[in-house]
């Protein structure tokens, strides 16, 4: 098996202590690749500095939404600084969270934009965050004509804005909420997407699947995801984890 975990957060400090372990336990469940997003400025250099020192961590790096407070301009003159130094497979995570209250919306849309056109002048593809926000980011793409795709991250639309941003040039990413028996919206994406449109993640510490409710996820967990798409789809692991490793390799340029 040669999985890649495409969202993982294997840098914050809730993994300091095992690290090692947790490293070694992926690579036992067959995952060769874990990309690392990153949120806040604070947070860039020692993601950096981790996936220089262990070669299965990519990194990417970016300004999240939900911490739009913490972000400035400063910060903006910094990502772009560290596009061209450092090896990123992509820009993020960006995007626009509706979801949490007491967030400028349209200071999210700046932040958003002005992150996309950093993106698109280093030709790099998007490690997309969105909640309830989804027909919003469609448009922006649509208008800026962002031209290199990426992956929407834990998707939690529908069907036909899962076909735009395939439109687009986007994969769509699936995480452990398609264990869970209620998840039935994106449990029926997960069978009627085509398979070269689809990742997988674990989100890790966030959205553990099913079988570890309530607990830290970690990316071993991944398989759990992977099981579940193949069940849904009638098809096997095997092939799940190969079109996926494959697809993701494609979107990110591994
Ligand atoms: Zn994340």
């Amino acid at each position: 098996m040669n999985l890649i975990d495409t969202h993982c957060h294997l840098d914050l400090p809730i993994f300091r202590e095992d690290f090692h372990a947790i490293m070694a336990d992926s690579r036992q469940a067959g995952i060769s690749t874990m990309v690392l997003p990153g949120v806040c400025r604070s947070g860039w250099q020692h993601l950096l500095e981790l996936c220089t020192r262990n070669s299965p961590l990519l990194p990417a790096i970016g300004l999240h939404p939900m911490y739009l407070d913490h972000h400035t301009q400063g910060h903006l003159v910094e990502l772009a600084e560290h596009i061209n130094s450092a090896p990123l497979v992509g820009l993020g995570e960006i995007g626009l969270d509706y979801f949490i209250t007491g967030v400028s919306h349209r200071k999210q849309q700046e932040l958003f934009e002005a992150q996309l056109a950093l993106a698109q002048k280093a030709q790099l593809p998007v490690l997309l965050h969105v909640r309830k926000a989804h027909d919003q980011v469609l448009a922006t793409l649509r208008r800026r004509h962002f031209p290199h795709g990426g992956i929407v991250h834990a998707f939690s639309g529908s069907q036909q804005q899962a076909e735009q941003y395939i439109g687009l040039g986007f994969k769509i990413s699936f995480c452990g909420t398609i264990t869970y028996d209620r998840a039935q919206k994106i449990r029926r994406l997960a069978q009627e997407l085509k398979l070269q449109d689809i990742v997988v993640e674990t989100d890790a510490p966030d959205m553990p699947p099913s079988s570890h409710h309530g607990e830290r996820n970690v990316p071993p967990n991944l398989l759990e995801v992977v099981r579940t798409v193949a069940e849904l789809r009638g098809e096997s692991v095997e092939v799940i984890s190969r079109a996926t490793t494959a697809n993701a390799g494609a979107i990110l340029r591994l």
